[in-house]
């Protein structure tokens, strides 16, 4: 019986690795979070079959690995991740039991896109994760800005043809395309946002997930109700949050989905502040645009 399962598993792993690459074959990708996954259907359009592991509404920091997830990571062709350490708690391991050596670190099925972007917030001095801040290599939370995604997309293409040659050309018109469009799109609010009064520009934010939306809408921010990336506020910091608002006047916090809502909603009352809710990453039918249309609209009726 043992031998019959591990002449499964053996089978398992190479049906996996022996699928032949034939002109028609489209390139698995898994990708871990929403928006990377909306990115690599917009790039690979009928060339590629793409699965995204997180759930749209889960704090990529902290995603609760599904035995599906093994199972999209070994059969995958490209793994398309975030890197920066955003899913460091959860993907390494993921990587390590799904035996697939194509999409480890340093082949070409690993695509880490955090490396084409312009990295924010990079600290100047070592941190960790034991100190509670959980954004040690810098901001990782930059697919919400279209401008970045711009470039994630021309490198997807680039990658996408060294894995699957005969489309190469198909691959590299569509991320063109696709970066194109999100160059568009960040000029288009951008120049909307320019309209508004300088005493609208600085907001609060509840997780410093916002820099690279900031940095495109020309907003600042003012402070976080999260005082380190990951740390949950206390009554003080709560306190100083509020004060700080009251004394500048600020009227926007802005806040993704799986944040909790009551601290912030306690903020907003006592600050006659609007809340503006981001949904988490693309759900696995949306259209990256549509979803950067909806944040930038729902920010800027805010603050109007
Ligand atoms: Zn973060």
């Amino acid at each position: 019986m043992k031998m019959k399962q591990a002449g499964l598993v053996a089978v398992f792993f190479a049906s996996i690795l022996l699928v032949p690459q034939s002109a028609d074959a489209k390139v698995r990708v898994a990708a871990t979070l929403g928006d990377l996954g909306a990115a690599a259907r917009a790039v690979g359009g009928k060339h590629v079959e793409v699965t995204t592991l997180a759930a749209p509404q889960e704090d990529p920091h902290f995603v609760s690995a599904k035995p599906s997830y093994l199972k999209d990571v070994a059969q995958a062709d490209l793994l398309v991740l975030n890197g920066m350490s955003l899913e460091i708690g959860w993907l390494p391991t993921l990587l390590d039991n799904s035996r697939n050596g194509a999409v480890q670190q340093g082949e070409p099925g690993y695509f880490d896109a955090s490396t084409v972007v312009e990295r924010k917030e990079v600290p100047q001095t070592e941190i960790s994760r034991q100190m509670g801040d959980v954004h040690p290599e810098g901001n990782p939370h930059y697919t919400l800005a279209p401008d970045q995604m711009a470039r994630v997309a021309i490198a997807l293409g680039n990658r996408l043809g060294e894995i699957n040659p005969d489309h190469s050309e198909y691959y590299e018109t569509r991320s063109r395309s696709f970066a194109k469009e999100c160059l568009e799109t960040a000029r288009k609010w951008k120049k909307r946002f320019a309209e508004l009064s300088d005493s609208k520009r600085e907001i609060v934010v509840y997780h410093e997930a916002w820099i690279y939306v900031l940095d495109w809408l020309d907003l600042e921010r003012a402070i976080a109700v999260e005082p380190k990336p990951g740390v949950e506020p206390s009554p003080e910091h709560v306190k100083q949050v509020i004060e700080t608002m009251q004394s500048r006047d600020l009227d926007l916090i802005l806040k993704m989905e799986y944040y909790p809502s009551a601290v912030v909603e306690r903020i907003a009352g006592k600050t006659d502040a609007s809340v503006v809710t981001s949904q988490g990453h693309a759900r696995p039918d949306q259209d990256y645009i549509a979803r950067v249309d909806a944040l930038a609209s729902s920010i800027y009726e805010a603050l109007e």
